[in-house]
């Protein structure tokens, strides 16, 4: 059976991420942005529910910050 995309989101290292912006013009849906944090920039994604797992945006990154990871089941009930 083919490992389905849907079941793959973007990772993204963020203490290693330069902000350089390749993946956010990557993404077809406009998924994710840049984050200013303190000095740091870093990219974000926004709406990981319309990810479609195709990982255009970890294989365009030049420094392979980005991570394909499964997603998680939505079982996390907690938090505030
Ligand atoms: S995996 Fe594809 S749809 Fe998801 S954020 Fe990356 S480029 Fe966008
Ligand atoms: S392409 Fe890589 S280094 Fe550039 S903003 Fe995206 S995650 Fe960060």
């Amino acid at each position: 059976m083919p490992v389905l995309h849907r079941d793959l989101l973007p990772q993204i290292d963020a203490a290693r991420c330069t902000g350089c912006g390749w993946c956010v013009a990557a993404c077809p849906f406009h998924l994710l942005s840049l984050e200013t944090k303190g000095w740091k920039k870093s990219s974000v994604l926004g709406d990981a529910a319309a990810c479609t797992g195709c990982r255009k945006c970890a294989v365009r990154c030049p420094f392979n910050v980005i991570t394909m990871v499964k997603k998680k089941p939505p079982t996390d009930a907690g938090g505030s």
